[in-house]
């Protein structure tokens, strides 16, 4: 089938059965006209037509070995000129966003990618692990499919680990072996996207398993039909309105909790299994961390992008943009840009050919961004207040421009730069990113979507090599002249 169309994903999603439960009701009828799906539904469809657009199919796509177009995030890269095609193509789908998208589906077919790519490290003891990583590589890119993934347990009680909870079947484990698979019982929190056609359960990236986790250490991937396998689905932040909430009408992912009921995973759909070593290394040693950060950090640039021009338009639209400390604030905004830009050449240019034989990016720059991003994230929604100040909170609701209140909205609404509707517009663009229900999930997003934040800094001290600024330091004291 090759590269899909938004046409193609509307109709598989509507076209797959998924226990989707949304507030009291497990969904019926098509996902893609539901309230709390339709906007992110439209937005996806948006996304793959982009792979069908004539004047971007060179961008989107590339010929495989199968001889189709298949989508970009696919390619496994053995040049720069690689790196610099896969890129584009992640900052076009990230573009449409403003950044706001952090699952489109070029996240996890970079890790798919990567992992295939390393397909040795899964081994074939007990299992043909390594084939079933490259066959489920080929059958995403084949099929073009849309994961979702979750990798943490449910937060229960943190000061154990998920073999010492009161319950040891919360965190989803392995409760038997059959000749046909593996059974699964438990919960993985938190998936976005659940309007995905397959998900992805894998080790943390963060957090470091022992042996008494052996049940939890597991990675497979399942259809979302799969019998057994729930979606519990968090209040949606979406509005019908596209002029009240430009972001949240379009972009509202939707996170869910995942419940594994004695859920059936077929052999062939298990990459390890009981496994606590590999767990703790499946991310690194197969380099899917480090284009999934790249993935990760190219978003975070449209974004970065996006946000400072909406500061910059904010400002010159009430005439704040003459005040040095509304210019300092968008120039702390430009300067997130900028870093994350430099991040990502910097990877670009220090890539080398890894173990598997992939073109990679220079880990310590994307590592770097991957710590920054979200000490650096929150300012974006801090600036756009700072600015925006009450003028954010005169946003009547669209009936209002329809209503007798019009003629004292044009009047008292207008700005230096625009009429009272294109202001009030802007005004609430900039309310959902710093302050509605969608912006609050945005801020939440960028501090922990890759991990604990905490956690990840401690990964980071010690990894590190700090060997050599120590010793230039010990050199300075040695100096007694
Ligand atoms: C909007 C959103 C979307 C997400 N989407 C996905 C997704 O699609 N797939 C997915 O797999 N995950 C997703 N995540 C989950 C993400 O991976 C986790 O938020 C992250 O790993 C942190 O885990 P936690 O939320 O359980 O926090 P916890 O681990 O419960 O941490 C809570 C607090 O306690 C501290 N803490 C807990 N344990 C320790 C410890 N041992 N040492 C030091 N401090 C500790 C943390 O620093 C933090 O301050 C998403 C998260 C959010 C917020």
């Amino acid at each position: 089938m090759g590269a899909r169309s938004g046409k193609e994903f509307l109709q598989r999603l509507d076209g797959t059965p998924r226990e989707l439960w949304y507030g009291d009701k497990k969904l019926t009828g098509s996902v893609s006209v539901h309230p709390a799906f339709a906007g992110i539904a439209r937005s996806m469809a948006a996304l793959y037509d982009m792979q069908a657009s004539p004047e971007l199919a060179d961008v989107m796509t590339y010929q495989s070995q199968s001889g189709e177009r298949v989508g970009m995030s696919f390619l496994q890269p053995h040049t720069r000129e690689d790196l610099g095609r896969r890129r584009r193509m992640m900052k076009t789908w990230a573009d449409y966003s403003g950044g706001m998208l952090g699952r489109t589906a070029d996240y996890l077919n970079s890790a798919v990618m990567a992992m295939a790519s390393a397909k040795e490290f899964f081994g074939k003891e007990g299992n043909d692990y390594a084939g079933n990583i490259q066959k489920y590589y080929e059958h995403v890119r084949d099929s073009d499919l849309l994961l979702t993934h979750t990798l943490i347990n449910p937060q229960v009680n943190r000061a154990v680990g998920p073999s010492k909870q009161q319950d040891p079947f919360i965190a989803a484990r392995i409760v038997e072996k059959t000749s046909e698979g593996v059974v699964i019982r438990g919960a993985r929190m938190l998936a976005t996207l659940p309007i995905a056609d397959e998900i992805l359960v894998f080790p943390s990236t963060v957090i470091r398993s022992g042996q008494d986790d052996m049940p939890y250490s597991i990675a497979f991937a399942l259809p979302v039909s799969a019998k057994g396998l729930k979606f519990i689905c968090r209040e949606s932040f979406t509005s019908a309105s596209a002029y009240d909430h430009p972001l949240a009408s379009r972009f509202d992912e939707q996170d869910a909790v995942v419940v594994f009921d004695d859920v059936l995973v077929p052999w062939e759909r298990v990459f390890l299994l009981e496994d606590p070593d590999k767990a703790n290394k499946v991310n690194e040693a197969t380099d899917a961390i480090v284009f999934m950060a790249h993935q990760a950090t190219v978003r975070e640039l449209a974004k970065a992008e996006f946000v400072a021009g909406l500061a910059a338009l904010v400002a010159e639209t009430i005439g704040a943009d003459q005040f040095p400390n509304v210019q300092e604030k968008v120039t702390d905004l430009l300067l997130i840009a900028e870093s994350m830009r430099a991040f990502i050449d910097s990877s670009e240019a220090g890539a080398k050919t890894n173990k598997w034989g992939l073109t990679t990016p220079d880990y310590v720059p994307i590592n770097s961004a991957r710590n920054l991003w979200p000490k650096l994230a929150p300012t974006m929604a801090v600036v756009l207040k700072q600015i925006g100040a009450s003028g954010l909170m005169a946003i009547p609701p669209e009936e209002a421009l329809g209503s007798v209140a019009r003629p004292d909205l044009d009047r008292y609404y207008q700005s230096k730069l625009s009429a009272a509707e294109e202001r009030i517009h802007l005004f609430k663009l900039a309310w959902d990113v710093a302050g509605s229900s969608f912006g609050g999930r945005q801020d939440l997003y960028e501090r922990f979507f890759f991990g604990d934040p905490v956690r990840m800094a401690s990964a980071y001290y010690a990894w590190y090599n700090k060997e050599p600024y120590k010793q230039r330091v010990k050199e300075m004291l040695g100096r007694r002249e």
